[in-house]
Order: C-alpha cells, then structure tokens, then sequence
C-alpha cells in the first residue's frame, strides 16, 4: 500500500504556523521555529514557537499576577462554570480543525480522533459541573466555644506539561480541573504536537477566560519544561508522560516544594481464563495492543494467558492482527496510524529483536510495513515471553504484544505483579469470584473486568507503583488543584492561659 494524499487532505497538510498564548498576547519566540514532520506522511505540517527560559519566567510571571491580583480567583464558581462550558462548545465547534491537527502531528487514525475530541469536550463539562460544587467542611460539634471551617482554595500558579501521545485530550484531563479551582496557569504542550493545544488557547480567550490565566508556551522540555518543573512561582505541577521525565519532575519540584501530580508509564496485563468469553476477549486483545499504535500509556501490551488456552488464543489473536487495518490516518477506515518518530520506531524495533535472540517466537508481525512515507509498523505478536524479558518488564510504546502462560490464579497475580508500573490491568473471567481475587490483588489503578480500556469522566484514573502519583478525572478532580485551610473561630470569652488558676477562678 502506498499513501496517496487525496487533494481534501492537502490542506490539512499544508505546513501551518502556530504562536504562543503569554498574558493575553500572541508572541514569537526569538529563535528559529521547531519543524514538526507529519510521521505519516513525511512532509513538514507545523511549526511550533521554540519557547526559550525567559518566555516561560515571562508566563509564569504573568500567571502569577493573574493568581495575586486578577479577577479569576475571586469569580464566583456559577461565573468559571458558564465559561467552561462555552469553552465547551467551541471545541465542539472547531472539533474537525483540532482534530486534522492531532491526526496529522501525531499520526492517529482520524476515527479514533474523533472519538477523543468529543470525550474532551464532555470532560470540560464535566469539570463545569464540578466546579459548582468546590466546597470545604464545617464543623460545628467541636463544644460551645468553637466553630471550625476547613475551607478549599485554589493552589495557585499550576504548570501543565503533557505528552505527544493523546495531545488534546490530556491537556483536557487537566486544564478544566485546574481553572475550574481558580488556579491560573502555564500550558506546555510535547514538541511533537502542540498544534491542538495552542488552538485551545484561542478557544479559552474567545469564552472568556481572563489574560495571564491559561498561558501557552510551545518548546522543548529541556528549556522550557525544566523551568515550569522548578520555578519558585509554580506552586504545583500536573505532568504527563514518562516514567523518567516524571522522576526529574519530582526532583524539580522538591526544590521548593511543589505539589506534583504525575501520570506516567504502564506494561498493563490482561490475564485471562478459559472460563472467558473467548470470542471478546481476542477483539479486545488487539483491541488494547494497537489502539494509537501502542503508543498508550494504557495498552494491553502483556497477555498473562492460562496455559492450556494460550496456542489457540494466539493463533485466534494473529489471525485477528492481520485484519487490523494500518495506513494513512486521514483515512477514516484506519485503525492503526504511524509511529510517532524514526527514533521511536527504532526503539520499538529493537525491543523485538531482543526479545527474539532472549527466546520469543514471533507469532506475527515484527517489522516495519512500507506504505511509501512515514514510519509504520506491522501489529506485532511475541509469544514464548519470560518474565525476565526486557519485552515483558519496559514500556515498549508500539503495537507489540507479549505473550505470557500462567497455571494458578497466585502466579498470574504473581506475574501481573511483577513489574515496576501499575497503570491499569484486565481480567477475563465468568467467575466472579475470580474476576474480584485478581482485582483486589494486582496493584494497578484501574482494573477492567471482562472489558480493557473503558473510561469515563467520573472514574479516577492514574497509576500505583512507577504510574504516577495522584488521580485525574473523577469527582474529586477539582479538589486535586486546591489546597485546605482551616478556620479555626473562637465563641464568646476565651480561656486565658497565663493567668493563674485562682485568680481566674476568683
Ligand atoms: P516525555 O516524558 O518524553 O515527555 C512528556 C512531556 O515532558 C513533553 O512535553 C516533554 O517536552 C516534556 N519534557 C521532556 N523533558 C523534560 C524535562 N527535562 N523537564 C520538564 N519537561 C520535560 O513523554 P512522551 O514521550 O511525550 O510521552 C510518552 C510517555 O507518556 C509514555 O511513557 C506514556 O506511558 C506516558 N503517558 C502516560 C499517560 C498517563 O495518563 N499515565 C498518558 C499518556 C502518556
């Protein structure tokens, strides 16, 4: 197959220039843009503001003032809401504009794009609605003499670093929450495709959202990233990505004591039982291994299979692996797009060779598929894996399946368990009992019982062990970018302290 561009899709392609949104103003960074090459078709199809040091002091200056002085923090609730949920309405508005750009920066098949832009317009919903009830506690059982307010307030200035992989749908995980306390904040999109997020920025001025509150600065996170991780003025950071980035997230923050809330890495199980329908389990196998490429911090990538099903399920799931569709992402009937960068899709391809000289056999695929431009690769299935494989233990981040056999439910948890994340995990079974065992077992944040890979905004999501450190989403999502205060009130005369008991008595 060759990708041919139809002359519709040409103007999606054709390179655009993006600015960056600091205190209101749309400014150019000094130094020479950064290229971004579409990995499915090879062209150059955006060119992103090359952030430097002194533009990100300059926005979190400008969050600052906006945090201290600005109207934002001191709206009522109801006024935030109704600007969410404007916002709301222009992303569904300008849906098909963000969703050509998260298509062709990151290489996702356009189908599935659609789906994410709609979720992020119902999470910014959903956070409207949250952002009404933001409320403390009271306490009025504390004696006669005292009256107790613990009260919620916005942590203040939030940096938000995200990844490249579901570019404006995580910046959606995080950003509504965050203005919806009354925080402001400093956005800095991957480098890889900042496109959609800086359109956010022209959607957030035009419902409303005040200058300095959502500042915008597009760069590396070498030079931009590492000061929203350290500055003094950031009193939290909300980041998304790696496992290692997030660790010097943390490092960074500690200097000054930042709050941090970290999604990171995951190499999800899904263990299945011959009692399981069979026949949804292999759809959601291939289903969890190829979604966006296996570029998914949720992928399915290790199947923890009982023995005396695995030939069969393997063979059930190859045959399935060569239907799924891979191609041009513009196309809305693929399913699988490109790899994110020659570099990625190198890395990719040498976890597989290891894993074939260490002993696994290569069920399916295993290399790269030459559709004439961008970097694709063939869904990839590795049976006969060990635990100890670096296929089995690593976030690989592309469409490859490893194949592990289990006897007794205490070594399937045994194997599930047996890796530094814990992001999420599937179980397949009839039996509850078994489906609830392996739940309350493994150590992941979120477990899908005879499904993989659901969601919604009023379920938490985030990770346990190396995953992260913190939830998104769900009914406390807004809580997450505050920080309590008590009030603690005297009644009537006080008690004194230092006069006598006598006198006081007299
Ligand atoms: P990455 O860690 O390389 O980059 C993430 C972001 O951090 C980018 O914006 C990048 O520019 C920035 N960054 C890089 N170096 C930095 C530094 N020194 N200081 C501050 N910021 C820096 O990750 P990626 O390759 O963009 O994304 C893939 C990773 O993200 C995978 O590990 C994946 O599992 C993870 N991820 C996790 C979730 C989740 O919700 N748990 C969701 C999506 C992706």
């Amino acid at each position: 197959m060759t990708i041919s561009i139809p002359p519709k899709a040409l103007e999606a392609l054709a390179a655009r220039d993006f600015k960056m949104l600091i205190d209101g103003r749309w400014l150019e960074a000094g130094a020479a843009p950064i290229e971004r090459v579409a990995p499915s078709h090879g062209v150059v199809v955006s060119r992103f503001q090359a952030g430097t040091k002194a533009d990100a002091e300059r926005a979190i200056a400008a969050a600052r003032r906006a945090f201290d002085t600005g109207p934002w923090p001191r709206m009522t609730a109801a006024q935030r809401s109704t600007i969410l949920l404007k916002a709301a309405d222009l992303i569904a508005a300008r849906a098909e504009e963000i969703v050509a750009l998260d298509v062709i920066e990151a290489g996702k098949p356009i189908s599935q794009v659609r789906g994410e832009i709609a979720g992020a317009v119902d999470i910014w919903r959903y956070a409207a609605a949250l952002a009404r009830d933001l409320h403390g506690e009271s306490y009025n059982t504390l004696g006669d003499g005292t009256l107790g307010v613990v009260l919620r307030e916005a942590i203040g200035v939030v940096s938000i670093i995200t990844p490249w992989n579901f570019p404006f749908l995580i910046v959606s995980q995080k950003l509504p929450f965050a203005i919806a306390a009354g925080c402001t904040t400093v956005v800095k999109p991957s480098e890889l495709s900042s496109g959609s997020t800086v359109i956010l920025g022209e959607i957030l001025q035009e419902a409303g959202v005040p200058d300095g509150v959502v500042n915008i600065v597009t760069g590396t996170g070498a030079e931009v990233g590492a000061v929203l991780t350290a500055h003094p003025d950031i009193d939290m950071v909300s980041f998304t990505g790696s496992t290692g980035v997030g660790k010097l997230t943390m490092t960074n923050a500690a200097t000054t004591l930042k709050k941090v809330s970290l999604e990171l890495g995951g190499k999800n199980p899904q263990i299945v039982f011959p009692d399981a329908d069979l026949d949804a389990f292999v759809d959601a196998a291939v289903f969890g291994a190829y979604f966006n490429a296996g570029e998914c911090c949720n992928a399915g990538s290790r199947l923890i299979l009982h023995k005396s099903i695995a030939e069969e399920m393997v063979a059930r799931i190859a045959r399935l692996s060569a239907e799924v569709k891979v191609g041009d992402p513009l196309d809305p009937t693929t399913q699988v797009g490109a790899i994110i960068t020659p570099q990625h899709f190198e890395k990719i391809a040498g976890y597989v060779n290891a894993a074939s000289q260490a002993g696994a056999q290569l069920a399916h695929g295993g290399g790269a598929l030459d559709l004439g431009r961008g970097q694709f690769m063939a869904p990839t299935i590795l049976s006969g894996v060990t635990r100890d494989m670096a296929v089995a233990r690593e976030e690989v981040f592309g469409p490859v399946l490893s194949v592990l056999t289990f006897e007794t439910v205490e070594e399937a948890i045994s194997i599930a368990n047996a890796v530094d994340y814990g992001l999420s995990a599937g179980v397949w079974s009839r039996d509850f009992d078994t489906c609830l065992t392996i739940g309350r077992r493994i150590r992941a944040g979120t477990i899908w019982m005879n499904t993989f890979m659901d969601g919604a905004s009023e379920l938490p999501f985030g990770g346990m062990k190396q995953s992260g450190l913190g939830r998104e989403l769900g009914r406390h999502a807004v809580e997450d970018y505050t920080e309590t205060k008590t009030l603690n009130m005297h009644i009537g005369a006080r008690t004194s302290w230092w006069m006598p008991q006598t006198e006081r008595l007299a």
